[in-house]
């Protein structure tokens, strides 16, 4: 690449952007121009060489009316034209006679001007060139894929023109052209294949020009040009004939070809959608006319391979979103278990990594991170993320490839990347979450046709302008810095998995306080029916459980049974070993009686160091032995240092319509009577 630094370099380039290319002064001889000025009607520009296209010499046309100086062929065709311009088309061609010849003639509007640029048809063999041209169509339509169609569309215009070189060049983001496909059809033409042409070789005005007017046809470079010449009635002007084809040779741009070795050229512009997407060129090195038809065809192959480039490219985009959708089905899959987004990331994250041509790919929210393929440690990921969210946390989007302008890398030095495309993730505003994709520097190849460094710049017609290369030797370039582009199929994917992500993190944020709830509904369900010190039934439950069991037993008349125990004396536990011990041997008591009992009964601190047993389908008979073989059990256990413990027990069976107060207040006389004869003892209620 030039030099682009150097304030000459600088200077050359806006001269070079400066030259009105789309109005020269001349016109190129294979064709004759006119132009009429719409108000008068009559001939105010004629180009000096109108006597060997037309016949007639520029007195001859110079301010005449068309009518007094055209065949009357031309001048009805001509009306019909105007009348279809005037309709709103952008330029019109006309074939006429003049009785011995044929011609073309291209017809458009320039300000306050009709333009008539006129060729002598000079095609041959039309039979033979519609049947090749019927061919290309179709060899262009079937081609299977962009490389196919490139090289089908470079054979058929080689063909079809005799031009020895058609090349494919397609821009890059700055202007720079490679050439992505190439035909020739002479072994000792040099390829240009793979090579890159910098952008100061079709400066801005000149791509301008390709949108107004896709084609550029060069006839010979060593043909002398026609001035044009313009009434003298006219003050003085310079027709622009952006819509032509005529249009004079630029001395710069005639010198390049020559350095080129070419005679002849032609270029057309490949568009993709409206962005200036490459061109056609076609290079003659022999000195051969192209029948004005023949160039039609040309262009008409070209808009066709266009048409197909573009759709194989969304063929292309199309495939790589099937890639990204069996990735999202992945990652939605509700039947699956609901995972967070960090093992989704895990999950899918190798997938990703190819598909998106990334060497690390990163979920970055304020809890977590995670990271799958190279390794970068936690703080640098966390000041990414705050780096996001301050500078790009509005868009939500960030791309980055180059190294050196990168802010990025400005703000975080040790973030061994410059290619970086970063998504928010709308988890929710305050923790906004970053899908991140790294790219690592990777070194870029040029191979420039020729040099372009000093001695580019030299002195034209007064000015600074950049020198056509004199020798189109290859060179190579090594450009670092740099990660490959991130399309806009990729941003756009990259958005929509990171938007799957965030769908993945709701669901699993919601099952987890799901979780939560019921973790925490059961804990204070425990609190609620459970007694702290002893872990049992508290009294509210055993109340409930009552309640229950005495209605069940009223529909279904059941026996139903209860016994009230109380410890005895345990006031002098705690008096003697403290009421920590004491709480203890009431944990060891609880414990203990829990276990012995059946597993129908139901067992609960009734308050103090009184417990309450619900038996179901129990008689006061089996409730008594019950509550015998409990108090013996109890009073062998031995407590440490406290030793023996007993319990005096009141035992009560449910009689007919009998309320749960009343059936405990019995048991409870039962356990008085036990207490007040001596304690460590049964007594069953007598019924009521
Ligand atoms: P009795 O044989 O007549 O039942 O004598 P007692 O000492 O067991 O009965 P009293 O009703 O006089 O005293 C009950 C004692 O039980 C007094 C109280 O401090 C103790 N107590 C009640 N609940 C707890 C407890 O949760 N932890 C401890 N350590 N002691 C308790
Ligand atoms: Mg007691
Ligand atoms: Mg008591």
């Amino acid at each position: 690449m030039p030099d682009s630094n150097s304030v000459s370099y600088q200077q050359a380039m806006e001269n070079c952007a400066k030259e009105p290319v789309h109005a020269p002064q001349c016109v190129q001889a294979i064709g004759c121009l006119l132009a009429i000025d719409i108000k008068g009607d009559h001939i105010v520009a004629v180009s000096e060489n109108s006597e060997a296209i037309l016949r007639r010499s520029v007195d001859d046309l110079m301010a005449k009316r068309l009518d007094e100086c055209m065949s009357d062929d031309f001048v009805s065709q001509f009306n019909d034209a105007r009348q279809r311009l005037k309709n709103g088309s952008e330029h019109e061609i006309v074939a006429w006679s003049d009785g011995q010849h044929d011609f073309f003639s291209r017809v458009y509007f320039s300000q306050s001007w009709l333009v008539i640029e006129t060729e002598p048809d000079s095609a041959t063999s039309d039979l033979k060139r519609s049947c090749y041209f019927d061919r290309a169509l179709l060899d262009i339509s079937n081609a299977k894929s962009v490389e196919q169609t490139m090289q089908k569309l470079c054979h058929a215009i080689a063909e079809l023109s005799g031009y020895e070189r058609v090349l494919v060049y397609k821009f890059d983001g700055d202007w720079n052209g490679r050439v992505v496909c190439e035909h020739t059809t002479c072994e000792d033409i040099e390829k240009y294949i793979g090579l890159s042409f910098p952008a100061s070789d079709i400066p801005s005005q000149v791509r301008e020009l390709y949108r107004v007017n896709p084609i550029r046809y060069i006839a010979d470079v060593d043909t002398e040009d026609a001035m044009i010449r313009y009434a003298e009635s006219l003050s003085p002007t310079r027709l622009d004939l952006s819509l032509g084809t005529l249009r004079g040779k630029s001395p710069i741009h005639t010198e390049y070809m020559k350095n080129m070795g070419l005679q002849r050229s032609m270029s057309v512009a490949v568009f993709d959608q409206s962005q200036l997407w490459g061109l056609v060129s076609c290079h003659g090195v022999s000195a051969q006319q192209l029948s004005y038809s023949t160039r039609l065809n040309i262009h008409s192959l070209v808009k066709l391979a266009e048409q197909r480039l573009m759709l194989h490219k969304q063929f292309e985009a199309d495939r790589f979103f099937d890639r990204v959708e069996e990735s999202r089905k992945a990652l939605l899959d509700r039947k699956r278990e609901i995972k967070s987004p960090q093992h989704l990331l895990e999950d899918e994250g190798d997938y990703w990594l190819k598909l998106f041509e990334a060497t690390a790919v990163a979920l970055i929210t304020t809890q977590t991170h995670r990271v799958v393929g190279d390794e970068i440690d936690v703080s640098t990921l966390q000041k990414v993320r705050v780096w996001l969210n301050e500078n790009h946390g509005v868009t939500g989007l960030f791309t980055e490839r180059d190294c050196r302008l990168s802010e990025l890398r400005q703000a975080i030095p040790e973030l061994p990347y410059c290619g970086v495309l970063a998504v928010s993730m709308p988890v929710d505003k305050r923790n906004q979450g970053w899908l991140v994709f790294f790219r690592q520097q990777e070194t870029e190849v040029f191979r420039w046709a020729g040099s372009l460094e000093k001695g580019d710049v030299r002195e034209y017609q007064g000015r600074q302008v950049l020198s056509p290369r004199n020798s189109f030797k290859q060179w190579q370039q090594d450009v670092d810095g740099y990660a490959p582009v991130w399309t806009e199929i990729q941003v756009e994917a990259a958005k929509t998995l990171a938007e799957d992500l965030a769908i993945g993190a709701s669901a699993f944020q919601i099952e987890k306080l799901n979780q939560e709830l019921t973790e925490a509904n059961e804990r204070l369900e425990h609190l609620v029916h459970t007694d702290a010190l002893t872990q049992v039934w508290n009294r509210y439950h055993m109340e409930q459980t009552l309640e229950e069991e005495v209605k069940r037993c009223e529909r279904h008349g059941r026996d139903l049974s209860v016994i009230l125990l109380d410890i005895d004396h345990f006031k002098r536990v705690n008096d003697d070993y403290g009421h920590d011990v004491g709480d203890h041997v009431l944990k060891l008591i609880s414990e203990a009686l829990d276990k012995w009992l059946r597993s129908s009964d139901v067992f609960g601190r009734w308050g103090g160091e009184e417990f309450l047993i619900i038996a179901p389908e129990t008689d006061l008979e089996s409730a008594g032995q019950l509550a015998e073989r409990l108090r013996r059990r109890l009073a062998n256990l031995q407590f440490d240092k406290v030793g023996q413990v007993t319990a005096s027990f009141g035992v009560a069976q449910l009689s007919r319509a009998e309320s749960r107060n009343s059936l405990v207040k019995r048991a409870d006389n039962a356990l008085y009577q036990v207490k007040e004869s001596g304690r460590n003892s049964v007594e069953v209620s007598p019924g009521k």
